[in-house]
């Protein structure tokens, strides 16, 4: 039988490959065109290269890994393709997945390339048209209505496009946000694309022998804020993180450093100097460090105060440590005046682990911005400007927690676009 409905996919990553699954399951016949080699190349190298799937979650809560106007954005789509049904459709194929005590949803087998297999085995079975080391060059457009894309200097026609090309990081790998510059030229409104989930680089760097330091479940955040600076929405934003810190040779990275990136990179734009704290022992009151300083100055008066900051901070920072709380490695317990302890305490509740130089966007898992979401329709990712054009995935301005949310993300609202174009009544 004949199929009546041709829908041109733009990128073969996770919203792409769920498009065209979509296509192919209304009766439609998906055409995939990735410019890799292969399909899903963000997937193998993602979490790591074991490929974080999913989060747990049930829709409302999955939410609960973006800021509220994107959750908004992407409740439609959870509920569409929730992260359950996305697990059975790959437990048929024969991945096996655990999930973590913290949600967060792994192969078994620990391989990415695992996952990805599985997809590219329901492509075939769905016999869509899967089109490899294809770049598209632009969407081609006609009154308003999307009919087309253009490869390699040649017009080909379709009746939808499904634009899925993904952010701007990692651009050597073939994500350079293509379709965000085309949603642009069409005049389609497109935010301001920034860092997410990305590392902060020091300016200066750290000392040499910070490198792969990390130091176990801390608060960071940085001064000053958001509100301080008067950023609009600024209570959106995650401005602290509690989990471990990885100090890298350029800055900091490790999950409390993504968590935060996108607000330091938000803040950055004001232009102000910004510092990286960390309170190194959240769950301990200054009350408590001060009466486990008393002890120990009881217990061993004349035992060095690097000794005790060293019971709760890698070596390799103790210095820097006692260096903001302005006292000398070798000084004894009892030489340490009231002032002085304060001072420490204060310091180990609030270190300035660096001055912000940049957050490269370019390392960031995530791209936050993209084509704006008041210009697609949340139930369809149809384009509110351009008829039978749609957009799904990390080109949207969507960005999430660590965890799994991101590819949750973008395997849903590519289920949707790729149902909607498939059953939407097409424009001529
Ligand atoms: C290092 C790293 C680790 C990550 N780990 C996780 C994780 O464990 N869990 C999680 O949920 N998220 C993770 N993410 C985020 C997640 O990978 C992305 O959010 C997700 O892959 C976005 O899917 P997408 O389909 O929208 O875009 P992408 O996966 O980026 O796919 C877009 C595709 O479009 C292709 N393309 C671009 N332009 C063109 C063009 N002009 N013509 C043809 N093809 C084109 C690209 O080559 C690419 O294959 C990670 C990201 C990175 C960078």
């Amino acid at each position: 039988m004949r199929k009546s409905k041709r829908i041109a996919i733009v990128g073969g990553g996770a919203a792409g490959m769920l498009a065209a699954l979509a296509v192919q399951a209304a009766g439609q016949q998906a055409t995939l065109f990735e410019r890799n080699k292969r399909l899903g190349i963000k997937i193998l190298i993602s979490g790591g290269g074991k490929c974080n799937i999913t989060h747990n979650a049930a829709p409302r809560p999955m939410e609960q890994g973006f800021i509220p106007p994107e959750a908004r954005f992407l409740r439609y789509a959870f509920h569409t393709l929730t992260s359950d049904t996305l697990l059975a459709m790959l437990h048929a194929e024969g991945l096996q997945t655990f999930t973590r005590p913290n949600g967060r949803v792994f192969p078994v087998s620990g391989s990415a390339d695992d996952v990805l297999s599985a997809f590219e085995r329901m492509l075939q079975r769905a016999q869509a048209t899967v089109e490899t080391n294809a770049h598209i060059q632009s969407v081609l457009v006609e009154h308003g209505v999307a009919v087309g894309v253009q490869r390699a200097g040649n017009a080909l026609r379709f009746d939808a496009v499904i634009v899925a090309t993904g952010g701007i990081s990692y651009r050597k790998v073939g994500t350079t946000g293509d379709g965000i510059g085309w949603g642009e030229s069409l005049g389609i409104p497109v935010v301001p694309l920034r860092p997410a989930l990305a590392p902060i680089y020091f300016a200066p760097p750290p000392p040499a022998g910070w490198q792969g330091v990390a130091l176990r479940d801390v608060q960071l955040t940085f001064a000053p804020t958001l509100q301080e600076l008067n950023i609009p929405n600024a209570k959106h934003f995650n401005q602290a993180w509690r989990d471990d810190l990885l100090l890298t040779h350029r800055g900091a990275s490790g999950p409390a450093a993504l968590e935060i990136s996108r607000a330091v990179a938000l803040a950055q734009e004001s232009g102000s100097p910004l510092h990286i704290l960390a309170d190194i022992l959240p769950d301990q009151s200054h009350d408590d460090l001060l009466d486990m300083f008393l002890e120990r100055l009881q217990s061993s008066p004349t035992s060095e105060i690097q000794t005790f900051v060293g019971g709760f901070v890698p070596q390799a920072v103790v210095e820097s440590v006692l260096e903001q709380a302005g006292m000398e490695p070798g000084r004894k317990l009892g030489a340490v005046r009231r002032e002085e302890r304060k001072k420490l305490i204060a310091t180990l509740k609030q270190w300035r682990v660096g001055t912000v130089g940049e957050v490269p966007i370019d390392r960031g898992e995530v791209t936050a911005g993209g084509i704006a979401l008041s210009a697609v329709e949340p139930t369809t990712m149809l384009s509110r400007a351009v008829n039978n054009l749609y957009f799904a995935g990390e080109a949207l301005d969507v960005a999430g927690r660590v965890g799994g949310y991101n590819l949750q993300a973008a395997f849903s609202t590519g289920w949707v676009a790729g149902q909607a174009a498939a059953t939407n009544p097409q424009e001529q």
